[in-house]
């Protein structure tokens, strides 16, 4: 029973996190595709302190290093230049190497500096971490924290690796580049399946092109938007010509 408890504990925790590392890093602090309200912005930095440990601007500066030059000499996790194993598994390796380049993150991240929060809080991602487990153990026992916290650490990592690994290795390529889309993936990773689709539009805010494409994160910026604590820069970017025409963009929204 506690095993059961403690593995459904750490999915929901994955769960959470791919949400809150696909709406706020993602399509909000990398892409600038949607901008939250301060409440709904305090809420993600709490949580992806306490869910992952992450520091967001150098999230970001990962990330856009990716886009610079996805999947040539430079790309952080290419596995085209890699392999989809290295990829795969040493994903969290792969970030720090980049992660922890200062002029790298200074480069990519210059529009997001740290305050003093991070400087007392969220730049301490092992404090976020500790505050979770201790959390947890107050409210379930140290034997369910124990749990959560291995299933929610092979979850998030593994599924994180999945997006770069399997994102850009198996599945359709709609449009021209060598992201690729994965439905399946697409329902277990808050939409970032649909990887093909976000690397044609970067900065579209949902990254579901066609109906039998589910983005689950765009249901909850949707929500978000409808309560007016999101604006949605362009709700929809669809690229208009498929791999074989010119890349060329239909903006709405
Ligand atoms: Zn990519
Ligand atoms: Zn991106």
């Amino acid at each position: 029973m506690e095993f059961l408890t403690g593995a459904l504990v750490g999915i929901l925790l994955s769960e959470i996190a791919f949400f809150v590392t696909s709406i706020y890093l993602h399509r909000t602090l990398a892409h600038r595709a949607i901008r939250l309200s301060g409440a709904v912005t305090a809420t993600c930095r709490v949580l992806i302190w306490m869910l992952s440990g992450i520091c967001p601007r150098e999230w970001v500066a990962v990330h856009r290093k990716h886009h610079a030059f996805s999947d040539r000499e430079g790309d952080p996790h290419s596995p085209v230049l890699l392999g989809y194993w290295t990829v795969q598994w040493e994903n969290p390796v792969l970030y720090r190497r980049v992660a922890g380049d200062k002029p790298t993150v200074a480069r990519y991240a210059r529009d997001l500096p740290p305050d003093r929060f991070d400087r007392l809080f969220f730049d301490r991602g092992w404090l976020g971490l500790a505050l979770s487990g201790g959390l947890i153990t107050v409210l379930a026992g140290w034997q369910i924290m124990v749990i959560a916290a291995v299933v929610h650490g092979v979850v998030y990592i593994g599924g994180s690796g999945a997006i770069n690994a399997v994102g850009h290795h198996w599945g359709r390529r709609p449009y021209d580049n060598l992201a690729t889309n994965n439905r399946w993936l697409a329902l277990l990773v808050a939409g970032e399946g649909l990887h093909n689709n976000h690397h044609a539009a970067p900065t579209s805010g949902c990254f579901s092109f066609r109906r039998t494409e589910i983005d689950p994160a765009w249901l909850v910026i949707w929500l978000l938007a409808r309560t007016r604590v999101a604006t949605v820069r362009h709700r929809a970017i669809r690229p208009r010509h498929s791999a074989s025409s010119p890349n060329s963009l239909e903006m709405s929204g």
